[in-house]
């Protein structure tokens, strides 16, 4: 682990408190994604960790798991597959519900974005209740796709997402 990458995005991700509800302290991590160098370093920490791992895809959730997930799987040169909200994509869809600190209660993947059998590494930029991960997790497995890992930037530790994703490895940058 490198100690100063941690440490340098703790420190550049900006925190809202009361946004967007009250009582939710919102990780902003456009203050993040505003430093090129660091980003870079983000996505090429992500590339190390994954390239010897046999990773045929990421899966990216909406939206800003969108910017992380992109950026991994163009470095990697591999596939990119979407869990968005429901009613987004166009494709016959697979739809998982699930309950999460704020807003929406379900995700929808294409039918054919993750192919029976594929080693997937699945992205999100925060890891809060573990919900959407989980219901994302889900949609995978009923495609038949295989979980190497559930990746986060940010993890809030005290909220115990990790327990909804008992079962997957799950690695997160920063833990707050
Ligand atoms: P959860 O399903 O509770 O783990 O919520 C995770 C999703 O909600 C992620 O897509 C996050 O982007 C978003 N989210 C939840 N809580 C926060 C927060 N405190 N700050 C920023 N994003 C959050």
């Amino acid at each position: 682990m490198q100690r100063s990458l941690v440490d340098e995005v703790r420190s550049a991700i900006r925190n809202i408190p009361d946004f967007p509800v009250r009582g939710i302290q919102f990780k902003d991590i456009t203050t993040v994604l505003a430093r090129g160098p660091l980003f870079q370093r983000i996505i090429d920490h992500y590339v190390a960790r994954y390239r010897e791992a046999g990773v045929e895809r990421i899966v990216a959730i909406e939206s800003r798991g969108f910017v992380l997930g992109a950026a991994l799987a163009y470095a990697m040169g591999i596939g990119l597959a979407l869990v968005r909200k429901p009613g987004k994509l166009p494709y016959q869809t697979l739809r998982a519900a699930y309950d999460l600190e704020y807003g929406s209660d379900a995700v929808e993947i294409h039918q054919d974005a993750v192919l029976p059998g594929e080693r997937v590494v699945l992205v999100d930029d925060l890891l809060a209740t573990g919900g959407t991960a989980a219901a994302a997790v889900r949609l995978i497995r009923q495609l038949e796709g295989r979980v190497h890992e559930v990746a986060f930037l940010i993890e809030l530790g005290e909220l115990e997402g990790r327990m909804k994703l008992a079962g997957e490895e799950v690695y997160s940058l920063v833990t707050f």
